[in-house]
Parts: C-alpha cells; structure tokens; sequence
C-alpha cells in the first residue's frame, strides 16, 4: 500500500489511537481495581478483627482466649493468619503456617510499639508469598490493651490483577487488529468514489470535454466537490466552445475579402502595362495572400475539429482505394520537383470514418513529404494492414526532423525551421490536423525520422471489424 496515500495514513492514525486508547483505559482500569480490592480487603480484614476483638478479648485468661481462636477461627485451616499481641508487646497468639503455604507468619517483625490507629500493611514473609496485613488496637472494657492482627496472602489481589492484565495484553492486539480491518473496510468505501473521481477526470481532456464526473448522493464533502468539479468543467467547456466558435467565425469572415482580394491582384496582374517593379509587388502581394488564406482554411479546420465536426458524415470505405486516388492527383506537385512517387496500396483495406478527413490526412502527409523532400528524393505510401489495424505510412528520403524538434511538430503553428517553412508556404497546422482526425477516428499516428536522411509517418487505424466489434461491446 502507498504509504503517503491517504487509506495509509487514515488507517495508521485511527488503528494508532484507537490503541493508544485501548492502553490508557486498560491501565485506568487495572489500577481502579487494584484500589477496589485492596479496599474490599481491608474493609473484610476490619470487620474480622473487631470481632476477634469482641467475641475473644473480653476474656481475663489468655489460655481461654487462645483455646477459643483455635476452636471456633483455626486461620490456618482457612489460609489465614492472625496474631494477637499484648500491650508490652508480648504476643498471646500466632496462627501457624497456612495448609496452601502462600505465606510463613513466623517471619512476620512484631511491631515495636504500640499503635493508637489502625492500619494495613503490606509483608514480605521470607522464603513465601506476601501477606495483607491490617491491624487493630483493641482496648477491652476491663482496660486492658491488645493489638489484633489479621492477614491473608497477596494471591487474594494478586491473582484477580494477574487475570485482568492476561486478558488486556491479550486484547490488545485483538483490537488493533480489528481497528485495521474495520478502518480499512470503512475508509475503502468512502475513498473509492474518490478513485472513481480522478479515473474520471483523467480521461476528460479538452477533446473531451463532454463528460461529467460521478456524483454520489451522499450530501458530504466528497458530493459537494463533484458537484464543484463538474461546474468547473461547465465553465471550462463553455470556454473552450466561445475560444471555438470565435475561431470558426473570425476563419470564416477572412475568408471572404481574402478571395476578392486574391481575385482583384489577379487581375491587376493580367493588365499588360505594368512597370516591373509593380509586377513584382503584385506578385509577392498574391503569394502572400495565398499563404494567408492557406493560414486561414487551417485555422477554420482547426476550430471545426475542436468543435467536434472530425467527422460528418461515417461511411465504411477503402482507405487504399482513397490514398490511391490522392497519391494520382498529388502526383504532379511531386513531379515537378523531380521526386519518384510509388504508392504500394494493392489490397482493400476497409475502415469506417469521414472520407472528406481522411482525404485531408493523406493530402498533408504528402504535401509535407513533397515539400520537405528535395529533388532527387523519393517517396513511399503504404497502405496495408496488421494486427487487424489498417496501416497507412508515407516515408520520404527528405530533409528529416531533428530529434528536438520530434516531440513538438504536432503542436499548433510549431514548424522545426521556421523560415524554411514559410518559404515553402507552411503554417504549421497541417500535423496538428491530421493528429486531431486520427483521434477522432480512435487512431494514432507516430514518426520516426533520422535528420539530413529520412521521415516516416505512420497512422494506426481500426479495421471496419473491429470498430463494429467494440460499438457491440459498449
Ligand atoms: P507546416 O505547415 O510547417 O508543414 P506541419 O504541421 O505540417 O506544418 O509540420 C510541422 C513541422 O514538422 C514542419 O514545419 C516541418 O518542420 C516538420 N515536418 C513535417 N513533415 C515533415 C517531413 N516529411 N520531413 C521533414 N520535416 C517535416
């Protein structure tokens, strides 16, 4: 798992103090009842010797005394431990060794003096266990003074404490266990419209701008940042469909005093009595206007395909029979620069897609080939088919592109040699267009080039099977 993903981190922090807690209250917990059964113990050890005190004490005669704890007490006989001990510190009574041996009351220190208050102590009996011991000053109504010990072994508290710890350490574990688990299985849930989200909002690019992120009912944060999202891409694709339409009309209002303006030089040109120098002007005037209105066709095709009108009309054709047909009429451009032009496109090769567009992508292929290739060269088209993909490659043994420039000619208006490229009347929108009509028919298109050698494009397309293939399955 990502361990800066936010599930790790969740599951981390939550498993963390839901331990932690677990820890504080388990250790709150033992000691409270530690305190509850030293008190309990203490309150029975009270209650015990002053009834000693009064059933026994009230008795002049020591022997009687001792002969009525050991017929109606026996302590040993109950594990228990009792000594009974006169104000000059001479003790009347100890009870002997305990039948389970938890303590030795023969290593019990008599105290030193005597005391006004009662108290519980703790012992260390050598050689056994630990012994509770409370004492209680007795004064018989005769006035006579007594100390009267009573005890029991530790394992009364110690046993109970040992059993509630096993099963905290035990716990533990168990509850961290489960933290993990159940975290994990609850943040799952909720993170996995969070994973649905970026899915989504990955595939929605400017070409794609259609799509909308889910949204999950569920009145939180996670549905109010769809919500949020999905309006950006509102506005976005508002934006880009203004950015659109204001290319398409500005394209398409040029185009018109373009044309008169292209027909006006022409006819200026016509006119017999022009000084050289005029005919010159007119002349640059006229290729000027003409790369101007080249410009403008690719701006309007741009915004057409941007606009989403890659295809019009979706036809099953024969991209061999149509790349034939382009590479006759091409034909004399590449002649005229001396420029052999072989088309290999024998078998059929049907496709489904826009035949007008399609048209467009062989033209600029080829018309980059012819124009970046110098005379001498030559240029092949293939048309062909594998992996059950239609294959179309033009390769020319042109000028090349350096490998800086290969990343970046599909991008608008990019031209490797800028100058070279106005001067054979590029714009640097005709990759861009053909990269756009790839898309929009689920093609690509790839190069491969080697500077001052050769260039070869080559544009992937599904067969009409294939396509009809995948319509089914969606
Ligand atoms: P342009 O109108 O400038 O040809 P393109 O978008 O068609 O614009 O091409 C972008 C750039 O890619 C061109 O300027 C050129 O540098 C390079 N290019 C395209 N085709 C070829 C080719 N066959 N041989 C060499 N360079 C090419």
């Amino acid at each position: 798992m990502n361990r800066r993903s936010i599930r790790f981190r969740l599951i981390i922090w939550y498993a963390g103090l839901l331990g932690l807690l677990f820890i504080f209250l388990s250790t709150a917990g033992y000691f409270g009842f530690s305190h509850y059964l030293r008190q309990s113990l203490e309150k029975t050890l009270a209650k015990r010797a002053k009834q000693i005190g009064l059933t026994l004490l009230e008795q002049n005669d020591d022997a009687s005394i001792v002969d009525d704890i050991n017929k109606h007490y026996a302590p040993e006989i109950n594990d228990r431990f009792l000594r009974i001990t006169r104000e000059d510190g001479k003790p009347i009574y100890i009870s002997g060794l305990p039948k389970d041996g938890s303590f030795d009351p023969s290593h019990l220190p008599l105290l030193g003096s005597f005391v006004e208050q009662p108290f519980l102590r703790s012992e260390n009996t050598l050689g056994s266990g630990r012994l509770i011991v409370y004492t209680l000053p007795f004064k018989a109504s005769d006035e006579r003074k007594f100390l009267v010990e009573v005890g029991v072994s530790s394992k009364q508290i110690d046993e109970p404490l040992h059993g509630l710890l096993v099963t905290l350490a035990l716990g533990l574990p168990i509850v961290i266990t489960i933290a993990i688990g159940g975290g994990y299985l609850l943040i799952r849930r909720s993170l996995l419209l969070v994973d649905e989200i970026a899915q989504t909002a990955e595939r929605i690019t400017i070409g794609n701008l259609n799509e909308r992120l889910p949204i999950a009912k569920t009145g939180d944060e996670l549905e109010r940042l769809s919500v949020s999202l999905n309006n950006m891409i509102n506005h976005l694709a508002e934006m880009h469909q203004h950015i659109n339409r204001f290319s398409a009309d500005a394209s398409h209002e040029l185009r018109t005093p373009l044309t008169i303006l292209q027909c006006d030089l022409e006819a200026i040109m016509q006119k017999r009595n022009l000084s050289p120098e005029v005919s010159e002007a007119i002349g640059s005037a006229m290729a000027e206007t003409q790369r101007l209105a080249k410009i403008v066709d690719g701006l309007l095709a741009v915004a057409r395909l941007d606009a989403g009108e890659a295809i019009i009309e979706l036809t099953r054709l024969d991209i061999a029979s149509l790349t034939l047909t382009v590479v006759e009429q091409m034909r004399l451009l590449a002649e005229d620069k001396d420029i052999e032009l072989t088309c290999d496109a024998n078998e059929r090769v049907m496709i489904e897609g826009d035949s007008g567009r399609l048209k467009q992508i062989v033209v600029n292929l080829l018309d980059n080939a012819i124009k970046y290739t110098p005379s001498g060269g030559s240029i092949k088209v293939i048309v062909t088919t594998d992996n059950g993909k239609a294959i179309l490659k033009v390769l020319d043994t042109g000028m090349g592109i350096s490998a800086d420039a290969l990343p970046h000619i599909f991008e608008r208006f990019y031209r490797a040699d800028k100058a070279r490229s106005r001067e054979l009347g590029g714009a640097g929108l005709g990759l861009s267009i053909v990269k756009s009509i790839c898309a929009a028919h689920s093609g690509h298109i790839e190069v491969q080039s080697t500077e001052g050698q050769s260039t070869c494009f080559q544009i992937t397309l599904p067969l009409v099977s294939d396509v009809v293939e995948k319509k089914q399955y969606v």
